[in-house]
């Protein structure tokens, strides 16, 4: 399991909920159970912002090399 973030973060202070899903293993973002990463990135993005893997993948849209990124019309 990677580390879970620093708590002692402002970002912490101002959201106590998202410390208290951390403390109970689960993500900052979806309160899910935090589960497996695909790699070490992912686990490290886990030790920043507390984010599972479903939430990075959401939030971080992976470039695609075909289509580029997607552009809302
Ligand atoms: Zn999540």
């Amino acid at each position: 399991m990677p580390l879970p973030p620093d708590l002692s973060k402002p970002v912490f202070q101002l959201f106590p909920r998202m410390a208290d899903r951390i403390m109970a293993n689960q993500c900052s973002t979806c309160a899910e159970n935090v589960g497996e990463f695909k790699d070490e990135i992912s686990a490290k993005e886990y030790s920043i912002s507390g984010m599972c893997q479903d939430c990075q993948d959401t939030f971080f849209q992976p470039y695609n090399e075909d289509e580029g990124y997607e552009v809302e019309e």
